[in-house]
């Protein structure tokens, strides 16, 4: 059966997986494609994150479209600039820059009369067949709630909301968090200020992984054998694959390797017991995300540095006043506190079919079948949804194993066998028990605070191998969906 016209697609977000998704769906024959973007250009998490010493901690030669390789990497591990060049370069290359619509930022999409009605901030309107939701995972920056916030004089911002005007030179900065963020901040910034407090609620098991520039010979080698850029991506994968994927869902000889050379890291970086213990974790090695940095231990022993591990009591206009009565006086207060890694899609105010509303669907925690849609919601799909294999991954591939998948379940909506498609509420269920049963295996449920974790201690990850999910995307169980008319 032919559908005689054709399918309109709205893809929300022009970042990583948006980007993705629009060519791999004009690539596929969809001539209907736009991209609603709320900010003024694309790139998602590379665009708003622009803070000193980003870099991406899954190496570049991965970290890429498989099918864009790239043979100009300045590193093994590119800073965030060259990541979102690259991301504009992939765009303009797939000439879907042409369907972003820029300042569209979606509030309200209503599925009605088979279609999703979508509602955007500056009051216009849009239609759409079938929306996918590519809004990324770590894109709500959470600032941290502390009495005085706002009293602070000084200048002072989230790292996702990095300001460019404010001069560090000479300043008396303060970091509050200790995550992938922070550990990368520190190092980038820790000698052009005059005095540097890490404020650490919670020590870090840090991997050091070295960075080093791919030389002009190299570069000239991967662009003259580009079978070896294929190589090389397939070669992290496999490294990534057999070592810290495995250690988090119950391998220990993995973990217990990973735990050694994080252990041996520390103690062979940091002599003084002291700081030592300051920055000795208390709970399982990759139970929060493991972090990846050569520079920090050194970077934290210079002179101006300091650890403060004394909780905060509240902030003050001169700077962090801690629990002790100590005042930390400060001229530049960062919030490297991370983001709210559970709200996916939302704000958006999604209704579905019968006026349910996912805020509502989701009140008990973000819950999705196979990552990608959700009872109540036809023809609604996300890219990096609840579930994903999130963590130490390479996203982008993650997100092209889930979009041929996806392209697959349009089918019958595109030949016109039926007019909407969505999970059926018992093999959502069956998924999610799945989940819930195989994530007591997992190291993020060994005890510590983290980001992976819902508010019922649930992770938002996927408790088994990257096979398995590469089995699971390669094709639908058409039997897990209803298929509507
Ligand atoms: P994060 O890992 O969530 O870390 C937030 C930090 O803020 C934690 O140390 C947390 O302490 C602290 N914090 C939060 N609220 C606080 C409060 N009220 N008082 C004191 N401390 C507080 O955030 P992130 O560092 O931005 O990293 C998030 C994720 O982004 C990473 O895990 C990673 O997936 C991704 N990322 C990746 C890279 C990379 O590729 N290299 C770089 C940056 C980010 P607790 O630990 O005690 O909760």
């Amino acid at each position: 059966m032919t559908n005689p016209t054709p399918l309109r697609v709205a893809i929300i977000g022009a970042g990583m997986s948006g980007i993705l998704a629009a060519i791999k769906l004009r690539e596929a024959g969809f001539t209907e494609v736009r991209i609603f973007e709320k900010a003024v250009r694309l790139g998602g998490t590379w665009r708003d994150n622009t803070y000193p010493g980003l870099t991406c901690d899954v190496p570049s030669q991965h970290y890429c479209y498989s099918f864009e390789l790239n043979a100009e990497w300045s590193r093994l591990f590119s800073p965030g600039a060259e990541i979102l060049a690259y991301l504009e370069s992939v765009a303009t290359k797939h000439a879907v820059t042409g369907l972003m619509q820029f300042g569209k930022e979606l509030v309200k999409a209503t599925f009605r009369d088979h279609e999703w009605h979508l509602e955007f901030a500056d009051g216009t309107k849009a239609i759409a067949d079938v929306v996918i939701a590519a809004t990324g995972v770590l894109h709500h920056p959470v600032l941290p709630e502390i009495a005085g916030r706002e009293a602070f004089a000084g200048a002072a911002f989230h790292t996702a909301r990095w300001d460019p005007n404010v001069d560090l030179n000479g300043k008396r900065v303060g970091i509050i968090g200790s995550g992938s963020t922070a550990i990368q901040l520190v190092p980038a910034i820790v000698d052009q200020v005059s005095a540097l407090t890490l404020f650490q609620r919670t020590a870090q098991w840090v991997l050091p992984l070295p960075n080093p520039p791919f030389t002009e010979e190299q570069k000239t080698h991967f662009r003259q054998h580009p079978d070896t850029m294929s190589h090389a991506y397939q070669q992290w994968l496999d490294r990534i694959r057999t070592t810290i994927a495995r250690a988090v869902i119950g391998d220990r000889e993995q973990l217990e390797k990973i735990a050694v050379a994080c252990w041996d890291n520390l103690t062979n970086s940091v002599p003084d017991p002291t700081l030592r213990a300051k920055l000795t974790p208390d709970y399982q090695v990759a139970c929060k995300r493991l972090i990846m940095s050569e520079t920090f231990y050194a970077a934290i022993q210079r002179p101006n540095a300091h650890v403060e591990t004394t909780p905060i009591e509240r902030i003050e206009p001169r700077g962090i006043r801690l629990t002790d009565g100590q005042l930390q006086e400060l001229d530049v207060l960062i919030y490297a506190t991370g983001f709210d890694a559970h709200r996916f899609v939302r704000p958006v105010d999604v209704v579905g079919s019968a006026g349910l509303r996912l805020e509502d669907a989701w009140q008990a925690a973000p819950k999705t079948h196979r990552s990608l849609s959700i009872p109540g919601f036809p023809n609604f799909f996300m890219l990096i949804g609840p579930n994903s294999p999130i963590g130490n991954f390479s996203l982008i591939m993650v997100a092209e194993l889930q979009l041929a998948y996806l392209l697959q379940l349009l089918a019958p909506l595109r030949d016109g066998t039926c007019r909407a498609i969505e999970p059926t509420p018992e093999a959502c269920a069956a998924f999610n028990r799945e989940i819930r049963d195989a994530m007591k295996d997992t190291v993020w449920v060994s005890g510590c605070r983290s980001w992976y974790l819902d508010k019922n201690g649930q992770p938002i990850l996927w408790p088994w191998t990257l096979e398995r999910f590469q089995h699971e995307m390669s094709a639908p169980n058409l039997n897990e969906y209803a298929f509507l008319n």
